[in-house]
Formats: C-alpha cells, structure tokens, sequence
C-alpha cells in the first residue's frame, strides 16, 4: 500500500493550512450559585457516542496515481481506491479544505463527550480506499459517520448537498433509514448555521440518495456524505477558503450530528 510509486504527475505544490485551530478548549464555567444537580447529560450530550469523520481525498493522492486508481470492491460494482478531489480556480485544494474543517469539528464534538475517530491522521498521505474508509466506521462501531467533502461541478450551480446511502438488500438494510435522518440532521444544522443555500444544481432539497459511492455502499453504520459547497462556484469558493467560515461550517456540522445521536 505504501511502497514507493514514481511519481506519474506533477502534484502541485499545494500548501494547506490545516490542523485546524488549536484546540481552544473553553475555560469551565464558574460554579452556578444555584445547586447544582447532575447534568452531564446536558454539558457532555455525546458521552459514550463514537463519531467518525471522514475528510474526503488526501494531499498525497495526487503523485500516486497508481495506489490511487487501483480498483476496488464496493458491493455493486468497483470503483477507485480514491481519488484526488477538486480544487478552487485559486488552487484551494478539497484535501486541504476537508482536513482542515474535520480538524476543527473533531474538538467541538469532543467537547460535546464524543470519541472521535478519524480515517486518516494527516493531510500528507495517500488514500485510504474507500473500502478501509468504510472499515474504520464500521471497527469503531460509529453511532454516525460524516464524510466530509467540497464539490467539483460546473461553475454556475452552488450551494451544499447531503447524500446518504440508498439500499443495497442483503448489506445495508438496517442503516438505510437511521442515514437518512443523519442526513436530515446534518442538513438542517447546516444550513441554519451557514445560511449556504441547498444546491441549485443537483440533489432535491439538499438531499440525495446514491448507490456509487463506496464510503457509503460499505458501512454498517449510519453514514453521510456532505458536499459543503461547490469549490468551483466563486461564491461558494471565496466562503469555503475562509477559515473563520470553516469554523462556522464545524460548529454546524456538529450541532447536526448531535441533533441526530440525542
Ligand atoms: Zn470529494
């Protein structure tokens, strides 16, 4: 999987300032006067929930195409282990956007009393497949899944989507309808949230049921995908290269996943 590959295409020098913020932890709230009664529950509505997060693509995919196009199982069909995302007309990458707003959504959701587990620890590294992607959710035994990506399609359509898992008998059965009300979750916070419309080029109120995608054809947990925005709409693209909006988008996305596990 990792052995050394010559690179096949120039990868642009693409930097990116992930990481996210530091995780600013805020300082405890000084002791109600009032007695306080036992409310764990309400500081750390999360505790026990497992959230994985799924940053779309990686910054080493690109100069591996090899490891990247080599074919894999997704239930009805094979697809690309992975693939390297789109980018903004600035160069705004969807690795480096997707790293960066699962960066500042994992210590919100911690915060919240949730583990969190992520499918890859960088922004450096090349896949993982699909199918792995898939995997980690299921071995953490996620309570909700949220792969978190930026579109790439034509320049005049914006606005954000939520895709969830349409069935395939035999293997997802049960999680077809806890996805979709994920999806509904996630979709409503976002879009109070951000004020970023549904988008005006696909999906249906934001919402959208597809069998192709193996992140999705492969988990055994409730499972989303969102696509923020359109990285190559200039509006959506000028809002989504904004970190402080970034933030606003994590702080959302979290307020949904928890709408959905409470
Ligand atoms: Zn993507």
């Amino acid at each position: 999987m990792r052995a050394y590959l010559v690179a096949l295409t120039v990868s642009a020098a693409l930097s990116c300032a992930c990481g996210g913020p530091a995780a600013s932890r805020a300082p405890e709230a000084a002791q109600p006067a009032t007695p306080s009664t036992p409310s764990s529950t309400a500081a750390s509505p999360l505790r026990g929930r497992t959230v994985v997060l799924d940053p779309g693509h990686n910054g080493g995919n690109a100069s591996h195409p090899r490891e990247i196009n080599r074919q894999v199982d997704v239930i009805n069909g094979r697809k690309a282990c992975n693939t390297t995302g789109t980018e903004t007309a600035d160069g705004y990458s969807e690795h480096a956007f997707t790293w960066d707003v699962a960066s500042r959504l994992k210590p919100i959701l911690e915060r919240m009393g949730a583990r969190v587990v992520l499918t890859r620890p960088d922004d450096k590294g090349v896949g993982p497949c699909v199918t792995e992607r898939a995997a980690i959710g299921n071995q953490a035994r996620a309570d909700a899944v949220l792969s978190i990506h930026g579109d790439g399609a034509a320049a005049g359509g914006h606005g954000f989507h939520v895709i969830t898992p349409g069935l395939l008998r035999g293997h997802n059965d049960e999680v077809v309808q806890p996805s979709r009300e994920l999806g509904r979750a996630v979709r409503d916070a976002y879009r109070a949230g951000t004020g970023l419309p549904y988008a005006t080029y696909t999906a249906k109120d934001g919402l959208q049921t597809r069998t192709d995608l193996g992140g999705l054809n492969l988990s055994t947990r409730p499972a989303v995908f969102i696509e923020c925005g359109n990285m190559r709409n200039p509006g959506d693209a000028a809002k989504l290269s904004r970190p402080a909006f970034r933030q606003r988008m994590a702080t959302a996305l979290a307020a949904g996943v928890r709408d959905f596990l409470t």
